[in-house]
C-alpha cells in the first residue's frame, strides 16, 4: 500500500491503528478512500484516472458534472494556448501529445487526428510548443483565405468534448472510482476526509483557495450543422475580446469565440452568438446561414502559471490542479502522471 494512504505518521509507527483510522473515517465519512478528487472536468478526472487505475480507492466530489463543466466548452485541439510556465508546460504537453494520440486510434473516445491552420493578418511565427507537432510547416499564400498574411499547418489531436468526457467518466467508473455531487465549501473541512484530496476545482479556485491569481477568460461558442468542413481554423489575430475559430466534429462544427478576460458570466449572449458565425462566414463562406444547434459558454481558469504543487491538510496531503488557462485538455494527462508518481511513490 502507498505509504500516504497510511495517514498520519503515527499510523505507519503502530499499523494496528491503520485499522481504527479507517474505521473512524468510515464512521465519520460513510466509507474510507485513499483519494478524494474535487472537481469532474479534464482536470479532475485524468487525475482520478491516473489514480484509480493504479489500484486506489478514489472518490471524485464535484459541484457540477462533466458536462456542465468549461471543459466541454473547449474546441478543442492540442496546443498549449495562455498558459505557462514553459519549462513545466512542455514536458506535460508531450505526455499530453501522446496520450491523445493514442487515444485518436480507439473508437468511441472522442478524439481523432486531424489537420488543419492557424493564421493571422500581421506577420507572426509560430510559437514554441509547435516545436512538438511532428509535421508543422508554414503555410502557402494560396492556402490562406482572403486578408490573411501568413500561418502555419499542422496535424494534432482534436477533441469532441462531449464524447471524451464521456469516454474519461466511463473509464474512471470502470478502473472503479465513484463519482459523487456535491459541492466542496471548504478546502480545510476536508482535512481527515481522505489521506489525499486533489483540487482540481478549475476556475472555482479563486474562491475555494482561495486564489486571486485566477482569472477567467470566458469563452463563448456555437455549435452548428457541418456545412462540409473537415481541416480546423484558428485565426491567431490579437484582438481582444474576439478570436475566430472552427472545429469540425463530424457533422457538426463548433464556431469560436471569445476572449474576455476577468468575465463570470456563463450565459451565451445573442449578439455575440451572432458575431461569431458572421465572422467565421466571413472567413469561410459555406458558413453563411448555417443552422445552429446549441449554444456554449466556458471560463478558461488563466493565471500567470499552472500550480501543480502539494501542501499539508490535517495529517494528509492537499494537491492543487488548476490555472491551466486555454491548454486544460492538453496538460491533463501530463498533470495527472506527475501527481500520480508522487502519491504512487
Ligand atoms: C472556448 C474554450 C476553448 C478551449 N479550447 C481548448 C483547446 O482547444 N485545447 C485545450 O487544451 N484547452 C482548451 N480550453 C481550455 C480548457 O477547456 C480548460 O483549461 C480546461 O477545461 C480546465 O479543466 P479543469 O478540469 O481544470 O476545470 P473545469 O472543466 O472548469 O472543471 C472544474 C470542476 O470543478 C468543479 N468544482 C468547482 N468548484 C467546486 C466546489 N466548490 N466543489 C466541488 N466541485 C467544484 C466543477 O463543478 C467542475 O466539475 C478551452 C476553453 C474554452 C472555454
Amino acid at each position: 500500500m502507498p505509504e500516504l494512504v497510511a495517514g498520519p505518521g503515527w499510523v505507519a509507527l503502530f499499523p494496528e491503528a491503520l485499522f481504527l483510522e479507517a474505521l473512524f473515517l468510515i464512521g465519520r465519512y460513510g466509507r474510507f478512500m485513499d483519494v478524494l478528487v474535487i472537481g469532474a472536468g479534464v482536470s479532475g478526472l485524468t487525475t482520478g484516472i491516473r489514480l484509480a487505475e493504479a489500484g486506489l480507492d478514489v472518490t471524485i466530489r464535484t459541484a457540477a458534472p462533466p458536462e456542465q463543466t468549461t471543459s466541454v466548452a473547449a474546441g478543442a485541439v492540442w496546443g498549449l494556448v495562455r498558459v505557462g510556465p514553459q519549462d513545466r508546460v512542455v514536458p506535460w504537453g508531450r505526455i499530453g501529445l501522446e496520450v491523445l494520440t493514442g487515444l485518436a486510434a480507439e473508437p468511441g473516445t472522442g478524439v481523432r487526428m486531424a489537420s488543419g491552420q492557424e493564421v493571422s493578418r500581421a506577420p507572426l511565427e509560430p510559437p514554441y510548443w509547435t516545436e512538438l507537432v511532428p509535421d508543422l510547416r508554414l503555410c502557402e499564400p494560396s492556402e490562406l483565405p482572403a486578408g490573411f498574411a501568413g500561418g502555419w499547418h499542422y496535424t494534432a489531436p482534436t477533441i469532441t468534448m462531449p464524447v471524451y468526457l464521456g469516454y474519461l467518466q466511463a473509464r474512471f467508473a470502470e478502473a472503479g472510482g465513484t463519482l459523487e455531487l456535491a459541492r466542496v465549501g471548504s478546502l480545510a473541512d476536508l482535512a481527515g476526509e481522505a489521506p489525499v484530496v486533489v483540487n482540481c476545482s478549475g476556475v472555482a479556485a479563486h474562491d475555494l483557495v482561495p486564489d486571486p491569481e485566477v482569472v477567467p477568460v470566458r469563452g463563448q461558442v456555437v455549435i452548428a450543422a457541418n456545412p462540409g468542413i473537415e481541416e480546423f481554423f484558428i485565426s491567431r489575430d490579437e484582438a481582444p475580446p474576439w478570436i475566430f475559430y472552427m472545429f469540425p466534429h463530424g457533422e457538426q462544427i463548433l464556431l469560436g469565440g471569445t476572449n474576455q478576460v476577468g468575465d463570470w458570466d456563463l450565459e451565451p449572449k445573442s449578439d455575440i452568438a451572432e458575431r461569431i458565425v458572421a465572422g467565421c462566414a466571413a472567413i469561410d463562406p459555406r458558413l453563411h446561414g448555417v443552422k445552429i444547434l446549441a449554444h456554449r459558454v466556458g471560463l478558461r481558469p488563466t493565471r500567470p502559471q499552472v500550480r501543480l504543487e502539494s501542501e499539508p491538510l490535517g495529517g494528509g496531503v492537499l494537491w492543487h490542479n488548476y490555472g491551466h488557462g486555454g491548454a486544460g485538455i492538453s496538460l491533463s494527462w501530463g498533470c495527472a502522471a506527475e501527481i500520480a508518481a508522487a502519491v504512487l511513490g
